[in-house]
């Protein structure tokens, strides 16, 4: 009996080592467990900070209408338990051996992927967005480099990613309002490169959430003429503070007379049903249409003849690859361009809380969820 209990206890002494040895990271976060769940404080391990991994202990994430459309199971069946997040800006508190990008102290962002397979011609093009074998997202996804470990995002306390995937932010940002910048800043950011908005250009923003107030600074500060289009009436003074020169309330028929063959450029951000043939009849000829908005459970239609004779073109564009993420948050932090945020504290109901209030429209303009006052800690 006494050699059995002895044995046990070897046993017992080498896996509990085998644990610590594997080194994984314990975090604390919030989580999901079913699309009609509450968030809740909840207990998992990050897998170990690799050779060319970087440990970031979060101070700020940003509540994005991503989040909503997962956690609600809108694109498809999400797993649970879900720990959302994909606008994080920590700080850096442990480099592996081979990290060359950062060291202890500096402040990083991570953004909605945390990997990709790196030897693909999307990722040679700096597009890892678009791997081939599939970009690994920040939470809800199996990470293939890590057993298929599923992704816990940054509704919690610290995150370990892989340095290629981290992005530098200058310690004079504003913290508090650099979150957004990596979903919101790059989604909005990378089409209107893409389609090259100049000084003078007619761009329409449709959706001024999150998204869409990131779309009027970058398109304002691109010297462009600069139409809003929401569904409501709160934030019309809002866009004219930011520099827009027109607001369309779309409920109101007669704000939509005239539009029609004037845009050189629209972004839609809407998250929810709505007719898109109505913005492309306002592009004129040759204009062009990105869409980024995800509307749940909703497909899109457009009239061919909307865009095929004409010339427009209609495309749909996902956030943006890390080379051009980097890009826009210098960019960003330097021209001052931040979100406008509401700070919540890190705590069960008050992150459902905020999720109904994005959904009612009731947000200027983001969320951002304070992590350093989770209680759970
Ligand atoms: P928000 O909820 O912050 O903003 C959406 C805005 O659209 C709100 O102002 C809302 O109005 C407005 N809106 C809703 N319905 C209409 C309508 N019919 N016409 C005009 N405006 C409307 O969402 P986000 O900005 O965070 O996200 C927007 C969408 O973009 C989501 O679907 C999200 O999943 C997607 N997304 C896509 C990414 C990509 O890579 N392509 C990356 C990140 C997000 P109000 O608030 O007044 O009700
Ligand atoms: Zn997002």
């Amino acid at each position: 009996m006494k050699k059995v209990f002895g044995l046990l206890t070897i046993c017992l002494l080498f896996s509990n080592m085998g644990w610590a040895q594997e080194g994984r990271i314990p975090a604390k976060g919030f989580a999901v467990d079913s699309k009609e769940g509450h968030f809740h404080p909840y207990e998992f391990t990050r897998h170990a900070v690799g050779d060319n991994d970087v440990l970031i202990e979060i101070l700020y994430a940003g509540i994005c209408h991503s989040d909503l459309h997962s956690v609600w199971s809108e694109h498809g069946e999400s797993r649970y338990p879900m720990v959302p997040g994909h606008e994080i800006v920590g700080r850096v508190i442990q480099t592996g051996n081979n990290v060359t990008k950062f060291k202890v102290g500096d402040y990083a962002g991570v953004g909605c992927m945390v990997n990709s397979c790196g030897h693909c011609a999307s990722c040679e093009a700096d597009m890892e967005q678009a791997c081939e074998e599939g970009s690994v997202y920040t939470y809800g996804f199996p990470d293939r480099f890590h057993e298929n470990e599923i992704t816990m995002g940054g509704y919690s306390d610290r995150i370990v990613v892989s340095e290629d995937f981290v992005l530098k932010v200058s310690a004079d940002a504003d913290m508090k309002r650099v979150a957004p910048l990596l979903c919101a800043g790059i989604t909005t950011w990378s089409p209107i490169h893409f389609s090259n908005v100049k000084k003078g250009d007619k761009v329409g923003v449709a959706g001024f959430g999150g998204l869409g107030h990131m779309a009027v600074q970058y398109a304002v500060q691109m010297g462009a003429e600069v139409t809003v289009f929401d569904i409501t009436e709160e934030k019309r003074k809002d866009a004219s503070r930011m520099g827009a020169s027109r607001y369309v309330n779309v409920t109101n028929p007669k704000e939509l007379k005239g539009l029609n063959n004037s845009l050189d450029f629209i972004i839609s951000t809407i998250p929810a049903d709505y007719s898109p043939l109505m913005y492309v009849n306002m592009l004129k000829k040759g204009g062009e249409m990105a869409i980024v908005g995800l509307p749940g459970n909703s497909n899109l239609n457009i009239a061919s003849m909307a865009f095929v004779a004409p010339n427009r073109k209609v495309y749909g564009s996902f956030i943006g690859g890390i080379k051009e993420t980097q890009e826009m948050l210098d960019y960003s932090i330097a021209h001052n361009i931040y979100p406008e945020v509401e700070i919540i504290s890190a705590n069960g109901k008050e992150i459902d809380k905020a999720y109904q209030n994005v959904l009612d429209g009731k947000v200027k303009f983001r969320y951002v969820i304070d992590m350093s006052t989770m209680n759970n800690k």
